[in-house]
């Protein structure tokens, strides 16, 4: 056991949300340099905590402290770059008969964040900085497994001055802090991060008062390479594409699209890949892959291979105690098997075959997901012109990445709606006011 803590429920979620709609008043009030400042402190404080929040985390969710180390860096690149903001929350000047009419931006109120396990701290941040910049201030339910780290980051905000009330951490359960949350009337706006299943849970209770809603939800996305493709390279990427945090990652490319000609070659190169990772102690400098989440994880992700699939190579895990499970890559695999068609959030990836740049397309646009994906073509024409048919929020080409803290991030279709990260962020947590004034006699 890590650590003992209460759990919330009902009753604190409305004493968090009362506390947030008392301190909204004097937060939206802020002056936009004030704010500035206050979020730009907390940065710093932030700081001086980045690898204690490290280790926290990777204890908190058994994830890779090297990874741990990575998200805490982007904690503080993300408050600094909303620090910007408050003082960038421009309108516009409308040309209208009779008057003068502009834009300002509002904060939407007491926004209610509501996160998953598997980047707990991080997703958080990417809610926390714009929603806080924007003046709104905020009730976050951290997923049941994980509430170490937004537990910690309330008291670190507290130290670094942030008023009392704009930051609020409730730790219970979705079904009743969760669902209270949504169902609040106090509370303006559900951002939430999960399964497609939950999301569309949200979005139905969200419904009932109109509260305005961003989900950012599963995926099933592709790393599709061309037969032009470096093949090398290709391959070297292509395992933590998918196996970087145990595979529980809403971006894991657990589809990988090949071309028929080079499939062979391709396999070959990723086998030898994938038996080098080291699998191990997430506090081990070395490891890239720590166990999953809980035994629940571990059943979930087994169950795809007890359907009619063909193993073609698997790496190593520990033996013993912990929820480990080895990477592990299927071939072939059709589109209509389970395993290429549902989010696994495992360390399992599937590998199909095409032949050509329209099947390619057509391939990894059949699923009901659309969040992220790669292309590897050393045609940049070609690189364009599938980045634009592929159906997804965010793509990359002849690499991995998937977010970076001044770039929209968010899916299509089921993978959810509303953009973070980004400039875009900051029309999540505002809403748009017009003012007429009046010149002229009416
Ligand atoms: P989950 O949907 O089970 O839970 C997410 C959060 O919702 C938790 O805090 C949980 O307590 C809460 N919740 C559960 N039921 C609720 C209800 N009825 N009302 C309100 N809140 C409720 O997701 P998870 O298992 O924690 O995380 C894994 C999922 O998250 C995967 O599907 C993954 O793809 C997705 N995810 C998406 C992104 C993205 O940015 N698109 C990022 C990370 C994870």
């Amino acid at each position: 056991m890590l650590e003992e803590i209460p759990r919330a429920g009902v009753e604190q979620v409305d004493e968090a949300v009362a506390r947030a709609g008392g301190a909204l008043p004097s937060w939206r009030r802020l002056s936009p340099g004030d704010r500035a400042r206050a979020l730009r402190d907390l940065a710093e404080n932030l700081e001086g905590h980045l690898e204690e929040l490290a280790v926290l985390e990777a204890r908190n969710a058994g994830k890779a402290i090297s990874d741990a180390r990575g998200e805490m860096g982007m904690v503080v690149e993300t408050f600094r770059y909303y620090a910007g903001a408050p003082e960038r929350l421009l309108g516009d000047t409308i040309p209208v008969s009779g008057g003068q009419a502009f834009t300002v931006r509002e904060p939407v109120g007491v926004v209610g964040l509501i996160t998953p396990w598997n980047f707990p701290l991080t997703i958080a941040y990417w809610k926390l900085a714009p929603a806080l910049a924007a003046g709104n201030t905020v009730v976050l339910k951290p997923a049941e497994l994980t509430p170490l780290t937004a537990l910690r980051f309330a008291q670190i905000a507290a130290e670094a001055g942030i008023p009392d009330g704009v930051v609020n951490v409730v730790a219970g359960p979705g079904r009743t802090c969760g669902q209270r949350l949504v169902e609040h009337p106090g509370v303006a706006k559900i951002a939430f991060t999960g399964s497609t299943e939950v999301g569309r849970t949200i979005a139905r209770g969200a419904a009932e008062s109109i509260k305005r809603v961003t989900l950012e939800l599963g995926g099933k996305s592709a790393n599709i390479v061309f037969a032009d493709a470096d093949l090398e390279a290709a391959a070297v990427a292509a395992p933590m594409a998918v196996f970087g945090n145990a595979g529980q990652d809403c971006c894991a490319r657990s589809r990988i699209l090949v071309e028929e000609s080079v499939r062979d070659r391709f396999l070959e190169l990723l086998e030898a890949q994938v038996k080098s990772l080291r699998v191990g102690d997430p506090l081990d400098e070395s490891t890239q892959m720590g166990p999953l989440i809980s035994a629940g994880q571990r059943e979930t992700v087994s169950s795809f291979l007890e359907d009619d699939v063909e193993i073609a190579f698997r790496g190593s895990a520990p033996e013993g105690p912990g929820f480990w499970f080895a990477p592990t890559v299927l071939a072939p695999v059709a589109l209509t098997d389970r395993v290429a068609r549902e989010e696994v959030f495992g360390p399992i990836v599937a590998v199909i075959s095409f032949t050509g740049e329209a099947q390619a397309i057509e391939m990894a646009n059949d699923t009901i997901y659309g969040l992220s994906g790669s292309i590897w073509t050393t045609d940049g024409a070609r690189a364009l012109r599938v980045a634009r048919a592929v159906e997804t929020g965010v793509l990359s080409i002849n690499s991995n990445s998937s977010v970076r803290v001044s770039t929209p991030f968010g899916g299509f279709k089921q993978s959810g709606y509303g953009r973070e990260l980004g400039p875009h962020a900051l029309d999540a947590y505002t809403e748009v006011k017009t003012i007429f004034y009046a010149t002229e006699e009416q």
